[in-house]
């Protein structure tokens, strides 16, 4: 006889392993199933945090070796040593694994480990170490996240031409890395080795960096960027990459541009969903034609009983846009009612200085012809920033012309990442700029630099 669950969770990342506890919470018998030996998914073994102590680490050499004498604080003969850098973000994600192990243990529930597929309605199998098993359940959720996608001219030779999973574990410092896709992961990546002394190069497609960011905020990123020494071929349309014939390096061609010769390259062009061998025709659930997994807006599939969530369905590819529609797939489940507000996810870009934002992008508001007034605070004028040595960057607010209501907030300066957790919340609770300009804001704090976007967004901003 097979094992039977209320609930099975196929994949074990921030979307699987949060909403695995959020059933048990709710009583219900749950299961998931893990793939890799670390649960925590792309996130925690080769995404958000990886990338998040490499960005740290580098940071603070940059500090030592050149911020600090500004504040007086003289320190000599700064250098570093990867090897250390390394692991101690390794032993922050075993660590942080180990956690999460602990939670599901906390709340009782099972952890299979092996691939999961669906095995027509119902059923399911997981091939373990140990062999292949089969389990029923009355609901399930498939949380499998994604995967790298290339380029079908590039043949990845995951060392010198490799994705984000290498560029979190080069073992040297790279004279040239040259990194195609100027989205997140190529520009949080390129800040880390930039920033321990690679030259980095930029190819992008399109003729601005980081689509999906605010153009007035990507354009200000740009320029800082620029000016630390990273360098953008905007418009390049990469094609084609092959290793040298000493297999000590690499040639990127692109067109309009002379041969590139660098000693890596980091393909950073994007994400897919992961479907493969997950039995979906089975149960019946169907895929869009980017693979992703078709969902209604309460998250359920094609196939009764069968959910899906985080970045094997549309939308942001985010860890916590995945924990979100985890919860509420599972509280739908459960209650009948499970809601996740798209309008008020947060997003944030971890270079120096960080960007983040929530809502609408200036040109997303004039493509939509609504009728909106924007406010604007630069870091130049708050005392904190000076004080932490850090007046770069500015906040840009967007609200409804007629109602007042916030539509997006777009943060480009110091703790940017911190600072959008107020707009969240604004969002949220359907703010307008007047609320968030009312608000007392403690002096002297960045977030002051919020209150005052909000005033001038009514025209009354005091310290500007
Ligand atoms: P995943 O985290 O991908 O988890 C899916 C899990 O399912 C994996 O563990 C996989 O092994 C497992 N799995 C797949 N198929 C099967 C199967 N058939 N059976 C069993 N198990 C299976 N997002 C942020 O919000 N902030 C960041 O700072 C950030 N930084 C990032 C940095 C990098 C370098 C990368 C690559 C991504 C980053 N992301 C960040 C994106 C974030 O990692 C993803 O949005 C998030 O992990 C998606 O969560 P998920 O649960 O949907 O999928
Ligand atoms: P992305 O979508 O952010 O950026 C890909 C970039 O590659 C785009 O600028 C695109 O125009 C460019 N591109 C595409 N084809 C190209 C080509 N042929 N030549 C040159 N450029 C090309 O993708 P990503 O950086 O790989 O990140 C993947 C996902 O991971 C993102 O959706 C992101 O949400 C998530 N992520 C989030 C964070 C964060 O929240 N801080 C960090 C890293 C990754």
């Amino acid at each position: 006889m097979s094992d039977h669950y209320d609930l099975l969770v196929i994949g074990g990342g921030p979307g699987g392993y949060v909403a695995a506890i959020r059933g048990a919470q709710l009583g219900l018998n749950v299961a998931v199933v893990e793939k890799e030996k670390q649960m925590g998914g792309t996130c925690l073994r080769v995404g958000c945090i990886p990338s998040k102590a490499l960005l740290e680490s580098s940071h603070r050499l940059v500090e030592a070796g050149h911020d600090l004498a500004a504040h007086g604080v003289l320190v000599d003969n700064v250098r570093f040593d990867l090897e250390t850098m390394m692991a101690r973000k390794n032993k922050i994600v075993s660590g942080l694994a180990t956690g999460i192990k602990g939670l599901l243990k906390k709340n009782k529930v099972t952890r299979l480990v092996g691939h999961g597929r669906l095995a027509g309605a119902g059923s399911a199998q997981v091939l373990g170490p140990k062999g292949e098993t089969s389990l029923t359940y009355d609901n399930c959720i498939l949380a499998t996240g994604s995967s790298v996608s290339s380029l079908p001219f590039i043949t990845l030779d995951y060392d010198r031409i490799g994705t984000s999973d290498q560029a979190l574990s080069y073992p040297e410092v790279p004279k040239h890395l040259v990194v195609i896709g100027a989205g997140v992961i190529g520009l949080e990546l390129g800040s880390v080795w930039l920033r321990l002394g690679a030259k980095v190069t930029v190819l992008e497609y399109l003729d601005r960096i980081m689509p999906g960011v605010d153009s007035e905020i990507a354009a200000d990123a740009l320029k800082i960027f620029k000016k630390q020494g990273f360098e953008f071929k905007l418009g390049a349309r990469v094609t084609g990459v092959r290793t040298t014939e000493d297999g000590e390096g690499c040639v990127v061609d692109a067109d309009g541009l002379d041969p590139i010769e660098c000693d890596r390259v980091l393909v950073s062009v994007g994400r897919r969903p992961n479907t493969d061998n997950l039995g979906l025709e089975s149960a019946g659930v169907m895929t869009n034609e980017r693979g992703q997994v078709i969902i209604d807006g309460h998250l359920a599939t094609t196939a009764p009983g069968v959910y899906a969530i985080g970045d094997l369905v549309q939308g942001p590819m985010l860890a916590h846009k995945a924990e979100e529609e985890g919860i509420a797939a599972v509280e739908r489940i459960v209650t009948g009612t499970g809601h996740v507000n798209y309008d008020a996810i947060p997003s944030v870009v971890y270079t120096y200085p960080e960007i983040a934002s929530v809502g609408k992008t200036e040109e997303e508001l004039q493509e939509s012809d609504a009728d909106y007034k924007k406010g604007t605070f630069p870091f130049a004028a708050n005392g904190r920033a000076h004080c932490l040595g850090d007046p770069n960057g500015k906040v840009k607010v967007l609200a409804d012309a007629r109602t007042d209501r916030i539509l997006g907030v777009h943060i480009i300066g110091p703790h940017a990442g911190d600072l959008i957790a107020e707009v969240a919340v604004a969002v949220e609770f359907g703010a307008s700029s007047e609320d968030l300009a009312r608000a007392v804001h403690a002096h002297p704090t960045l977030a002051e630099t919020i209150k005052e976007a909000a005033l001038d967004a009514n025209r009354r901003a005091i310290h500007m």
